[in-house]
């Protein structure tokens, strides 16, 4: 265990993680598709309805004075977050997915014509495979594909043979939340710019649990949601490159995207406001600005360090139960398994687990072309936050030992 890390007094900030389920304490191991919240972002959120709400940007009231600096300071901490070099650069959005459609719909309907080509990588979520297969469609683009292996990993020589002057967007995934791999994202940047091409990383599962530094990856684009970074539901954050969003159309038009509208002609407001069109999710941005100082006032070192204690545990501990295979063995990941159990269904294995207060998720977890890559319907997945322990686990295989022995 880590000195300076003391995951009980952890749990004690997450208040939903004392209560029992079917009469037996909650294992929570679904964090890959939302985490929990800290009091600290729960109390921010109740604390915006009743001090501050109000309507941002425009208001020279108090309350809207106040809002609007909260609302601003998130972008703040956003920034330092992922190394913005400007708060400009910063896009709130309703998260990963609108972030990828906001760039598909804007950037890529500029950029593209027939002919070009867009790789993404056999291990996207569909969010980052709908979206550009919808303007490809449109604009008479191809998609390319990167191919994986057996282990879980992209396989770089053969992004190598696919990138060429026809490669206007490369779209990947930072981590798998199938397979938990960690893509080489910084050399995959690197080569795609060597052909012109920019390249929209989405780091829905990087955020909570590696440090992120977008001008040193040198990303164009960095798309990711508050909720899966312990914060709030309906708010996300798109970086891009201030001269890159600058030459972008806008998204959505409405209020607060303009300079001066009239019949005959509106202009557009400036960075970032331009992609935030309406009245904006204020109270959950507010109240994300609570989740990412929690984060970074822990460390991501230190919550990285004790995640993958709890991978190398729960790796080893399911492994020594016969007929368990896990799906996705990179060499780097982060604290995400899936496994299938030989002759038992994942969706029972979900319910099954479930009646032992346990959750985790099964079936494809938006990735249907990865599980038709190893050939399966769908996995059964336990993705660790910092706040899960190591008895959590030995509950887990304890769980699937009695199922197996029930319909195995
Ligand atoms: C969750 C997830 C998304 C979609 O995020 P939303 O918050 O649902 O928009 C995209 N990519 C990956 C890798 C994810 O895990």
């Amino acid at each position: 265990m880590i000195a300076t890390f003391d995951v009980i007094d952890i749990r004690k900030d997450f208040p939903i993680l004392n209560q029992t389920i079917h009469g037996k304490p909650l294992v929570y191991f679904d964090n890959a598709a939302t985490t929990q919240k800290p009091l600290s972002v729960i109390e921010a959120l109740s604390q915006y309805y009743m001090e501050f709400n109000a309507n941002i940007h425009r208001g020279i009231h108090t309350l809207a004075e106040k809002a609007t600096a909260e609302y601003e300071a998130t972008r703040d901490k956003a920034k330092a977050f992922i190394n913005a070099a400007q708060r400009e650069e910063i896009v709130f959005t309703r998260g990963t997915t609108e972030g990828i459609n906001l760039v598909a719909q804007t950037y890529g309907r500029q950029n593209l014509k027939a002919g070009d080509e867009v790789i993404i990588s056999g291990m996207e979520h569909h969010s980052n495979i709908v979206p550009w297969q919808m303007i490809c469609e449109e604009k008479g683009a191809t998609l390319r594909v990167i191919p994986i292996n057996e282990q879980g990993d992209l396989l770089l020589d053969e992004y190598e043979k696919l990138l060429s002057e026809k490669t206007k967007i490369v779209a990947v995934v930072y981590v798998s939340n199938s397979l938990g791999t960690i893509n080489p994202v910084k050399e995959i940047i690197t080569k795609a710019h060597q052909y012109g091409a920019k390249v929209l990383i989405d780091g829905a599962q990087a955020s909570a649990h590696l440090d992120i530094d977008v001008q040193d990856l040198d990303a164009d684009f960095y798309v990711f949601s508050s909720h899966k970074v312990y914060g709030p539901t309906g708010v996300g954050v798109l970086y891009g490159k201030r001269e890159l969003l600058d030459a972008m159309p806008p998204y959505q038009g409405g209020g607060e995207m303009i300079r001066e509208v009239s019949f005959g002609k509106t202009t557009y407001n400036d960075l970032p406001y331009k992609f935030e069109a309406g009245t904006p999710n204020i109270a959950d941005t507010v109240a994300f600005k609570a989740a990412l100082d929690y984060v970074t006032t822990i460390g991501k070192s230190v919550i990285g360090e004790y995640e993958h204690e709890l991978l190398t545990y729960a790796t080893e501990s399911l492994q020594s139960i016969d007929g368990l295979q896990i799906i996705g063995q990179a060499k780097e990941k982060i604290s995400v398994i899936s496994y299938v159990l030989e002759g038992i269904h994942h969706q029972d294995i979900g319910i099954m687990l479930d009646n032992d207060g346990i959750a985790v998720r099964t079936g494809h977890h938006c990735t249907q072309p990865l599980m038709d890559r190893f050939c399966i319907l769908g996995t059964s997945r336990a993705s660790f936050a910092m706040y899960n322990t190591k008895e959590e686990i030995d509950r887990l295989v304890q769980g699937l030992h009695k199922i197996k022995k029930k319909l195995g």
